[in-house]
């Protein structure tokens, strides 16, 4: 048997696949005991399928990605995949931050629908059968496979038919296809299925893979200090990242405070760029820090009776943080008119420009997806057709792209699916 199209990975961009390939002979090849377990799980099982964001700001999630996914966003964009959904009966909600879920939150009836698609469309799907390997064979009109010498000397005769197909080895078999789609994820949350797999099998084929590393990910802090306020977030603070006392760039958003380090949107949206050692500089005010200076000397100054601690309490700050801090600095009883200079320079930097150290960014137990992957180079960014292999196209995760969080890595794995099975389909009109 030869399928027209053989999909490996029953993930994200896997299932959707199947869901949109109508007319042809499928096969899912997923290698755990059931597929979509990534899915299942993400926003916290609430799946957050997309985001409302304008298009055209949309595509700055992501990072140095943004002109080579703009064709695939544009094929097939947050408003189709949210009308696709509710056209197969699944509500949506969009949060007032743009995020949008199935109207149930659960990710479940998001996999539902895309079983049912595939169940419609006749599609098979294989469990336990995890993809090593990717061979490109020709068959003559018999389906035999010929070895180099047999198809040396019968390419060049226009009667003898002969076709490349792929032939795909499991763990315990193989499968013939036409076309293959990898959508094998990257290498995050392995317990999900996604193990790196996709970098091998794509590699033996000579094809070009980024460096991986986690992304989306929490970092931990040296001699951390904030331990005991870990759930603390500060809204729109500012960071900034330094490398042998240069500043390598800056960022604003939410912060959190966690029991080894920091979180938040501001941490984990650019933690791809962080690595051990690095220099991490947290305003947690996100204010201008000269203007907090000032404003803070004109206030002790106009309060020399006040206690310290309640000066800084006059800040959009939270109390624990500002006992915390105060007390570190041995200022807790201490009035505005006793705060000696260098104690009040030591004070503000604590708030505006906290030096701490990153020992180092969680791995990838903890990374929501993978930097790096297979080269965007290697790929034709309208089809996701692999440039040097044709009928071979890659999605998802498994390619050097990931996003921001909000909804844009699922929108993307959505999207790459979309493209793809539109080339393939045009291919047998
Ligand atoms: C905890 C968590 C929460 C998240 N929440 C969100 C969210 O709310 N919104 C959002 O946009 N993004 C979210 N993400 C990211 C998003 O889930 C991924 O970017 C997306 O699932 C990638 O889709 P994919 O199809 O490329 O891969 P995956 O969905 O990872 O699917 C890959 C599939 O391939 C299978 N596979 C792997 N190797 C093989 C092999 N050798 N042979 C056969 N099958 C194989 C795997 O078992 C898996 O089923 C979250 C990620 C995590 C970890």
């Amino acid at each position: 048997m030869i399928y027209d199209v053989i999909i490996v990975g029953g993930g994200a961009s896997g299932l959707f696949s199947g869901a949109l390939l109508s007319g042809l002979k499928t096969l899912v090849l997923e290698k755990e005991n059931k597929v979509g377990k990534k899915l299942l799980l993400t926003g916290a099982g609430q799946c957050n399928i997309t985001n409302r964001m304008d298009i055209k700001k949309f595509y700055e999630n992501y990072y140095e990605a943004k002109n080579f996914v703009k064709p695939i966003l544009n094929a097939f964009t947050n408003e189709d995949l949210i009308e696709y959904f509710e056209r197969k009966n699944l509500k949506t909600i969009t949060r007032d931050d743009g995020k949008v879920f199935p109207k149930s939150m659960n990710a479940k009836d998001v996999v539902e629908v895309l079983l049912k698609e595939i169940r419609k469309n006749k599609g098979e799907i294989k469990l336990n059968q995890r993809v090593n390997g990717i061979e490109e064979v020709y068959i003559d009109k018999d389906f035999n496979i010929l070895d180099e010498e047999e198809y040396e000397n019968k390419k060049d005769y226009p009667h003898v038919d002969i076709k490349k197909i792929f032939k795909i080895y499991t763990n315990n078999n193989s499968y013939m296809a036409k076309n293959v789609i990898i959508s094998v994820g990257g290498n995050s949350y392995q317990n999900t299925g996604s193990c790196g797999d996709g970098y091998k099998i794509l590699n033996k084929l000579d094809l070009d893979i980024v460096d991986i590393k986690p992304a989306l990910s929490p970092v931990i802090l040296r001699n951390y200090e904030f331990k005991d306020l870990s759930g603390l977030s500060f809204e729109n603070a500012k960071i900034a990242i330094y490398e042998k006392d240069k500043k390598q760039k800056e960022f604003c958003g939410d912060l959190l405070f966690t029991h080894k380090g920091l979180s938040g949107p501001v941490i984990i949206n650019n933690s791809r760029y962080f690595d051990s050692n690095m220099e991490i500089r947290i305003n947690f005010l996100g204010v201008n820090e000269n203007i907090f200076r000032e404003n803070f000397i004109i206030k002790l100054k106009n309060n020399p009776k006040k206690l310290i601690k309640n000066i800084l309490k006059e800040y959009d700050l939270s109390t624990r943080f500002v006992d915390k801090i105060i007390n570190s600095l041995n200022l807790f009883n201490k009035t505005a008119s006793n705060l000696k200079k260098e104690e009040r320079a030591k004070l503000i930097h604590s708030v505006v420009d906290n030096h701490q150290i990153i020992s180092s960014v969680q791995g990838y137990h903890l990374a929501m997806v993978t930097f790096g992957g297979l080269s965007r180079k290697e790929v034709n960014k309208k089809t996701l057709e692999c440039k040097k292999i044709s009928n071979l196209y890659v999605l998802g995760e498994t390619l050097d792209i990931d996003a921001k969080t909000g909804g844009f890595n699922l929108q993307f794995a959505f999207s790459s699916a979309y493209v793809a099975v539109k080339n393939i389909k045009e291919k047998y009109n």
